[in-house]
């Protein structure tokens, strides 16, 4: 491990919005600005060239404008084979054109050209490491990139490459929730319990963990993969456009740039309705009537849409009871709810939730920020050499035998580092035996990644008759290693071949 004292960024690159922090020279805590009084840049690039992209706020505008070459959410889908459940049900909802990379994996087509996400993901990263090396007067070599804690190993996998391509070497991969309670633990010192509550634009995660001596210790993760801010934004669209169908006869939802507008308005009027108990949404021109242009117009109240996501804010507080009950502990057991992810603003989660002791407030852990400035907090911790907390495997990960035999080896919650090891049972077989890796794709599905294929020598069987025993280990950067076990403990380590490589499914 290099003890170089070079500061590391850390970089929180969201699903709506990416922001980065790092401790100075003089060990101060900043955060990188985006803009005059800003402090998050909008996940978002606009394509003006099939290879030319802007990014932030200017980006931001031409969702409206030109939304069929803004890519928004492109995190959502960064790493995720094309052919995945997960796409097919989520990319219909854009603008722009999600394909086929010439991988299997998603990627945008823009002016006819076909666009792997990870450089989308590298404009954006590219972005905040131009603005950070302003900053600090000084260019940043390497960083400490969070994901959502239910991120597969090939999310992991993409958004390194693509913090590669914006020429930063990747220290480490954090968990989001993880980075936000190393960020509360430098924030009060405390010798706690806590549990903490991320909901951003696209995912939700809840990860339970015991704080200690600034050490963050994983006990509990779980969640939802389907579930973030974005869904809100629908579910008002959906009431909206249903309203507007049955008063004025014109169904909106054939029209994607139509819908864009209205979702684009719809999360406006949330936001705004975090402090306001009403607010008017107006999109001009969003359809033609008898000849005229028909404008969008409703006002929205609070209560009106507490009631449209009841049911999503239901489901999170049913991932809490969850996690918990995966701990065995109940919800007075938790000393604090610690709430990141911008969702996290709306008062009526913070209602649903307050049989908790106590919910951190927006002044003190900042909903949007805690992410980034955890990670610069492992990122100091790494250029000393510690890292300050142990993590769990967010998904299980499992190894098939020809023939359709199943084994868990390292099931969700294991510590990381961590090793487990299982009994295979081999059929006869010429030659070297492939086994091939599984992980779950996210917790809410039965999908599942192929990870590559061990083989297992025909010397080896014979040096060892009997079952053969597989060991995995899942190292702290989340990087996978496997090799067999004797039963005298003699270990070989096995190639894990086609690990990096997409396949097709
Ligand atoms: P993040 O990924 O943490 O940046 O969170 C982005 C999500 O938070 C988006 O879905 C936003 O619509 C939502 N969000 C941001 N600010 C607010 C707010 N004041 N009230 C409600 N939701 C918000």
């Amino acid at each position: 491990m290099s003890t170089s004292a070079a500061p590391i960024l850390g970089i929180d690159f969201g699903t709506t919005n990416t922001a980065a922090a790092f401790f100075d020279k003089a060990g101060k805590l900043r955060v990188v600005p985006i803009a005059e009084k800003t402090l998050t840049l909008p996940s978002i690039a606009w394509f003006h060239a099939g290879d030319k992209a802007i990014v932030g706020p200017a980006a931001r505008r031409q969702i409206i404008d030109d939304p069929r070459h803004t890519i928004f959410g492109a995190k959502r889908f960064l790493g995720r084979r094309f052919q995945s459940e997960y796409v097919a049900r989520h990319r219909g909802r854009f603008a722009f054109e999600l394909v086929e990379g010439p991988d299997g994996y998603t990627a945008v087509e823009v002016y006819g050209k076909v666009t792997p996400l990870i450089d989308v993901a590298h404009f954006i990263l590219k972005h905040i490491h131009t603005l950070a090396n302003h900053t600090a007067g000084a260019r940043f070599e390497e960083c400490v990139l969070t994901v959502p804690a239910h991120a597969n190993i090939r999310q992991r996998e993409a958004i390194r490459h693509a913090a590669e391509k914006a020429g930063l070497r990747v220290r480490a991969i954090v968990n989001e929730p993880t980075a936000a309670a190393l960020y509360y633990a430098n924030l009060r010192n405390p010798e706690q319990t806590v549990m903490v509550f991320d909901l951003g634009g696209g995912t939700f995660d809840v990860t339970l963990m015991a704080v200690q001596n600034r050490v963050v210790k994983v006990l509990a993760t779980g969640g939802d993969a389907f579930l973030g801010g974005a869904n809100f934004d629908e579910q008002i669209v959906e009431v909206l456009v249903e309203d507007f169908r049955k008063k004025q006869g014109i169904d909106l939802r054939g029209n994607k740039v139509v819908m864009q507008r209205l979702v684009f308005a719809a999360e406006s009027a949330k936001m705004a309705l975090s402090n306001a108990t009403s607010v008017p949404l107006r999109v001009p021109c969003i359809t033609q009537k008898d000849g005229a242009f028909v404008d969008f117009q409703y006002t929205l109240t609070r209560e009106q849409v507490e009631a449209m996501v009841f049911q999503l804010i239901e489901r999170t507080a049913a991932a809490c009871d969850d996690v918990l009950e995966k701990a065995g502990l109940k919800p007075e057991a938790i000393d604090e709810l610690v709430m990141v992810g911008g969702q996290t603003r709306m008062p009526a989660i913070r209602k649903r939730l307050a049989h908790f002791r106590k919910l951190s407030s927006e002044k003190e852990v900042h909903p949007e920020l805690g992410v980034a400035v955890g990670a610069a907090i492992l990122g100091r911790n790494l250029a000393r050499g510690i890292t300050g907390l142990s993590d769990v495997v967010p998904m299980p990960i499992g190894a098939m035998v020809p023939g359709g035999g199943q084994h868990e080896v390292l099931p969700a919650n294991t510590p990381v580092p961590g090793t487990r090891s299982v009994s295979l049972d081999l059929p006869p077989w010429p030659g070297p035996v492939p086994v091939a890796l599984f992980e779950a794709l996210d917790r809410t599905t039965v999908e599942r990644e192929l990870l590559g294929t061990v083989r297992i020598e025909p010397e080896w069987r014979v040096a060892h008759p009997g079952p053969t025993t597989l060991e995995l280990r899942m190292a702290p950067d989340f990087s996978l290693t496997a090799s067999l076990v004797a039963p005298d403990g003699q270990r070989q380590p096995l190639t894990i071949t086609d690990a990096n490589a997409p396949q097709r499914a």
